[in-house]
């Protein structure tokens, strides 16, 4: 996959937290993970969600999608309203846990700890003061649970006084790994909790190379992706748009992947073609 060109082809569903809701992994997005590469939200979001199931902590900690994490921290105040999370109750949950992107090129971890009212935001290369980046997290945190209150009655962790915080972690030693970086504090909290990790992992060159190849594997293997009864593009079984009119599929003679030919805007004439000779998707071409 690594050598292929990048492509929009689904190469992993993830299951979140939230039942029923799939996170869609494309081929491009997987290929941040190569080596050098900036790792994008959406595969880091998709590792998170596979890790909450693996250690078993889907009950206890709550995953913020990296954009509402963003809007919180840095977003426009009036804007905040749209992500009150109404449905969610946070006091079924311990900690809260997410990642967002600091001056548009570099990610920190989001760690907001309930029972010790403490939020941290860790900066793998710890370019500024963590202390004074958490406390004013902090601040914009409990601004958030008061607008919760009153947009939408929701009063849980209102009444906390939530304080910034510091954890010791392994600083970035290069210009490209904050993601992969934040992933594994990441899974060092899950793994942790209720505790604060104490988070001792190697950043050198070679270990970060050696991670991406392991969470690139382990998106595939957390995969629950049905390629024979859905489609390698919309990752559904009908396309979109589209009534009852009968749904023409192609396989690929390469991957043995399937599509909708309406998913690929496939002219008539080359559907015709493919029946007759060797196809291959995106991927494989
Ligand atoms: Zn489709
Ligand atoms: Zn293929």
């Amino acid at each position: 996959m690594w050598k292929k060109k990048d492509c929009e082809v689904v190469v992993a569903v993830i299951p979140s937290q939230m039942k029923g809701q799939n996170i869609l992994i494309h081929h491009s997005e997987l290929c941040s993970l190569r080596p050098h590469q900036w790792l994008m939200g959406e595969v880091m979001e998709g590792l998170l969600h596979a890790f909450s199931h693996t250690f078993s902590v889907t009950d206890n900690i709550y995953l913020l999608s990296h954009y509402t994490a963003g809007c919180i921290l840095f977003g426009d105040r009036k804007n905040l309203p749209q992500q009150s999370l109404r449905k969610v109750n946070f006091t079924n949950y311990g900690a809260i846990l997410s990642f967002v992107l600091v001056n548009s090129n570099h990610w920190n971890l989001l760690y907001i700890h309930a029972e010790t009212g403490t939020v941290y935001l860790v900066d793998p290369a710890q370019k500024s003061s963590e202390l004074k980046a958490s406390q004013t997290a902090a601040k914009r945190i409990r601004e958030y649970f008061v607008m919760r209150r009153t947009c939408c009655g929701k009063s849980e962790w209102v009444d906390v006084k939530w304080k910034g915080g510091v954890m010791a972690h392994p600083l970035q030693q290069d210009g490209c790994s904050c993601g992969v970086i934040v992933v594994k504090m990441a899974k060092a909290v899950i793994q942790a909790f209720p505790e604060i990790p104490e988070m001792t992992f190697s950043t050198s060159k070679k270990e970060m190379e050696r991670e991406r190849r392991d969470l690139a594997l382990y998106i595939l293997e957390s995969s629950v992706f049905d390629e024979q009864n859905r489609c390698g593009i919309c990752a559904s079984s009908k396309p979109p748009g589209q009534g009852t009119a009968m749904i023409e599929w192609i396989q690929c003679d390469d991957c043995n992947r399937w599509f909708h030919c309406s998913c690929l805007s496939m002219a008539s004439e080359d559907i015709e073609d493919a029946k007759y000779k060797r196809w291959e998707c995106l991927l494989c071409q």
